[in-house]
């Protein structure tokens, strides 16, 4: 497979001393008793909410509760979320859209996305990552950033990533400068032999890390998160991979399994975390997919490293993959 591991090849240096600082010291606002608090929020939200059966999985999928109170979450926060509503192939999708301006160079825009709908009552897949966009909005929305900020929840990601797909095709002309995409970022287990892997693809034994996935145009963002990872507050173990071109060839199938895969399509440069979901948890896509088997601390600190990574890429205003 043709991937390379950052974390095997010369480190590049592609932020200044200067901009770590400023990145981190925005990460360092990630309030993990919030985000613990979101995901309980989220799931106890989706419980309200009689299930649909979809085929082929044959899985109860919710959405409509989750959307309703996430707006509420944002509306606590101050912050008047959009909900962009599609209705196409009777499959209504409702994207929750928070959009916070940038100073100097506010048609350039910077998307952390992740989705709400879930399987059961999903727990780690996905309300962790929507936990994330809650911390963000309220960080960024007290800090200012040369681009624009674009906070996306996409609906319907369970059933075909159909959310982001209408997304990015009715904002095909808007210009997204580099996407950060999060699903399932809770999860983590510390004994050996506790991870497994794609097939030809190599990773550490134990499920403590996060992976960071990027199409080739985020060769840079891949190079800012495998920097900034270690300089967070709560530093991240990371698995940064650049896989070539924009990931179109079978062998990397399992990396377009979210929302980032409309983004990579259009050449749109894309970072994605995870916690790897069914290469380490049990609970994947299953009623066990509880907040008692999120854990806390990797949680945060894969908020931190997002956060800052998403605050870094929004500070700068050249090219993503140029050096400023
Ligand atoms: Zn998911």
């Amino acid at each position: 497979m043709l991937v390379l591991f950052l974390a095997c090849v010369t480190p590049e240096a592609p932020l200044t001393d200067e901009a770590i600082g400023a990145a981190v010291d925005v990460a360092a606002g990630v309030d993990s008793d919030r985000l613990l608090t979101s995901i309980g929020i989220m799931v106890a939200a989706h419980a309200t909410e009689e299930p649909v059966i979809v085929e082929p999985w044959g899985l109860p999928h919710r959405h409509l509760a989750g959307t309703e109170r996430l707006v509420d979450l944002y509306a606590e926060l101050g912050l008047a979320a959009e909900v962009e509503e599609t209705d196409e192939d009777g499959w209504l999708a409702k994207n929750v859209i928070v959009e916070l301006p940038g100073t100097s160079a506010p048609d350039e825009v910077v998307l952390l996305t992740a989705h709400h709908d879930v399987w059961f009552t999903g727990a780690d897949d996905n309300s962790s990552g929507v936990a994330v966009l809650l911390e963000a909005a309220r960080l960024f929305s007290a800090t200012e950033h040369a681009r624009t900020i674009r906070i996306v929840s996409f609906d319907h990601e369970e059933v075909g990533l159909l959310g982001s797909l209408r997304y990015y095709r009715d904002h095909a002309d808007d210009d997204h400068v580099a996407v950060v995409n999060m699903d399932a970022v809770s999860f983590a287990l510390h004994d050996p032999g506790t991870q497994s892997a794609p097939t030809g693809f190599t990773l550490p034994d134990v499920a403590d890390f996060a992976v960071a996935l990027s199409n080739a145009p985020a060769e840079r963002p891949a190079r800012m998160a495998a920097q900034l990872a270690g300089e967070l507050p709560h530093p991240l173990k990371v698995q940064v991979a650049l896989g070539a071109d924009d990931n179109l060839y079978p062998g990397t199938g399992d990396f377009h399994r979210s929302d980032h895969s409309a983004a990579w399509t259009a050449g749109i440069p894309g970072v994605f975390f995870s916690d790897t979901t069914n290469f380490r948890s049990p609970y994947y896509h299953t009623e066990d997919d509880r907040i008692g088997t999120i854990d806390p601390a990797f949680g945060r600190s894969v908020a931190e490293e997002v956060i800052a990574l998403v605050y870094a890429l929004a500070s700068e205003t050249q090219p993503v993959g140029e050096q400023p």
